[in-house]
């Protein structure tokens, strides 16, 4: 018999159906969510304004559950990574990022979680730990706000700020990352704005066509990291198949009617995209695309054989790129010592798990 679904799972849409169903008002899916999101409670029980025949179906129907914490790192930089376990023993990572200093100098108030969208990943991007195991499974909608909640607690603060960026390619994931959406940017919800929220694609086509069509302003990152075909096919198999032809018209699809530009995420990997032809190129696309552009210097991966450039190096490409006049930053991914980079650090454990030692 499988579980019963989460409550924390429903969106208000789905909540409402089901509460109408059984004869309920609008009203009552109102109080079930305000005690869910608001007062947060974690039992039926606990919703004292309702009456004890509609706590008793809510119990019949639904259940309460947030995955288990079993190992979190902090860094020296106040980087969290967290790492959960789901209810099939499946290990999930997250990261919370706070923001010590906002952009006018003043203390930040953000809390940024950069959330995972599956288990695993398919895509196989040659330089990131997650598509070493390959793809285990999508993550349930309620998988996906469980690691909100999860961050929740251990930072001891609402979260109000989610990015897309951890294991799994978010649009591959689309049915339940718009159900996790709705309930992260609903009122009655998470109440965290959709301009709080990235997601992050490989350039995945398809799923970038359904963003399209989504009516929320959500931001959108492209792990581009290479900006000819023959870069991106040597590291991300996913341009095999939607090579730049496709994803430049499906990133423009998405630009148009909304007032956003895509940000491109670029990982500088020492010899293979760092050159000044490859600026050039970049720049050719950032400018079609009106986009931003972020440098990232490549995060060394135990057991895979990319490097980080120099300083120098990376230095002259970010000038490159901004001296064409396109806003360009270069981050350094937080938490370099706990293994931040996406995917190290569910590696290493299914790695002790099965005994091997990292490649
Ligand atoms: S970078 Fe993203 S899409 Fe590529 S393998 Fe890693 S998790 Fe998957």
């Amino acid at each position: 018999m499988s579980p019963l679904p989460l409550i924390t799972a429903q969106t208000e849409e789905k909540l409402l159906a089901f509460l109408t169903e059984h004869g309920h008002t609008k009203f009552r899916a109102q109080q079930v969510l305000d005690w869910v999101w608001r007062k947060r409670v974690t039992t039926f029980d606990a919703m004292s304004n309702l009456p004890p025949a509609l706590k008793n179906l809510l119990a019949e129907h639904f259940r309460f559950h947030t995955p288990e914490i079993v190992e979190i790192h902090g860094s020296a930089d106040t980087t969290r990574k967290f790492l959960t376990k789901m209810e099939d023993g499946s290990l999930v990572e997250s990261v919370i990022i706070p923001a010590a200093v906002a952009e006018n100098g003043e203390k930040s108030e953000r809390v940024t979680l950069c959330v995972s969208s599956q288990v695993g990943c398919a895509f196989g991007c040659k330089f990131c730990a997650s598509g070493l195991l390959g793809l285990k499974r999508h993550l349930t909608t309620g998988e996906i706000i469980g690691q909100i909640l999860s961050a929740e607690t251990i930072a001891e603060k609402r979260v109000n700020n989610i990015v897309f960026m951890g294991m799994g390619e978010p649009l591959s994931n689309f049915d339940n990352l718009a159900d996790a959406l709705e309930i992260i940017t609903s009122h009655r919800g998470l109440e965290i704005g959709a301009r709080h929220i990235t997601i992050s694609t490989s350039g995945f086509v398809p799923g970038l066509k359904k963003l399209a069509a989504y009516p929320r302003q959500i931001r959108l990152a492209v792990s581009l990291h290479g900006a000819t075909d023959e870069v991106r096919d040597q590291i991300m198999p996913v341009n095999k198949k939607w090579p730049l032809s496709q994803l430049i018209p499906a990133l423009e699809e998405w630009s148009r009617g909304r007032n956003q530009m895509p940000t491109l995420e670029y990982i500088l990997i020492r010899d293979i995209n760092d050159s000044p032809k490859d600026a050039s190129h970049l720049v050719r696309i950032a400018k079609r695309l009106h986009a931003k552009v972020n440098l990232i210097p490549y995060n060394t991966v135990e057991g895979l054989p990319w490097k980080r450039p120099t300083e120098e190096r990376c230095r002259s490409f970010r000038d490159a790129v901004h001296k064409a006049r396109i806003p360009v930053t270069m981050r350094y991914e937080k938490g370099h010592d706990i293994n931040a980079a996406c995917g190290q650090l569910r590696l290493r454990k299914e790695q002790e798990k099965n005994g091997s030692t990292p490649r």
